[in-house]
């Protein structure tokens, strides 16, 4: 499976991809010129938690299991969206994010070299009840094994570069398509009320 950092470029990316797609409703703006867009806004904070907390359940003994499903997907949209009506801003389009930032972590995984037992993810519960796995083994292992520094180091690092090397360039073209999208659509000017 990847690492946290994979996991964490991956949701910035989902984040910054949903903003190239409608920047004025996530308020990529904030009413200021296009080249003072942040780079880092509360979606994008949110999406990196949100892909990085399926693997929370290691603290509970049952990794890849409810944490890696469509049903955590669709509660991480539904909580997201709920709050963003809560806050006043859109609904819909910030609960699919949190919901698809919480996919890519569940994609990532599927995608990744697995060694445990039973090998997978619980991906699709509870529609089904089988773990999925790829066998693709796009992103390797990381090792927890902190006691053998070989590996928890140098083969880690090494996982890593190679997760970076994977998700950069696509993080890097959700925050092109990002800047552009948001380039392209000047402020609109405050409209002028009549006393
Ligand atoms: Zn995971």
């Amino acid at each position: 499976m990847p690492s946290p950092a994979g996991h964490l470029l991956a949701g910035v990316a989902v984040a910054w991809a949903a903003e190239a797609f409608a920047p004025r409703r996530f308020r990529v703006l904030a009413g200021g010129p296009a080249a003072a867009a942040p780079i880092v806004t509360p979606l994008v904070l949110a999406s990196a938690a949100l892909a990085l907390a399926p693997d929370l359940d290691i603290l509970l003994a049952s990794h890849r299991t409810y944490t890696h499903s469509l049903a955590a997907a669709a509660l991480a949209a539904l909580a997201g969206g709920s709050m963003a009506r809560a806050l006043r801003v859109p609904a819909l389009a910030t609960g699919l994010t949190c919901g698809l930032a919480v996919a890519s972590h569940i994609a990532l995984d599927w995608l990744g070299h697995d060694t445990s037992t039973p090998r997978g993810l619980l991906a699709l519960w509870p529609v089904s009840s089988a773990y999925f796995y790829s066998g693709i083994d796009l992103f390797a292992d990381i090792s927890r094994r902190y006691w053998k520094p070989e590996e928890f180091i140098l083969k880690n690092a090494v996982s890593v570069a190679r997760e970076l090397a994977i998700l950069g360039p696509v993080a890097g073209l959700a925050w092109w398509a990002r800047r552009r999208s948001v380039s392209s659509r000047p402020v609109a000017p405050e409209r002028q009320t009549s006393a």
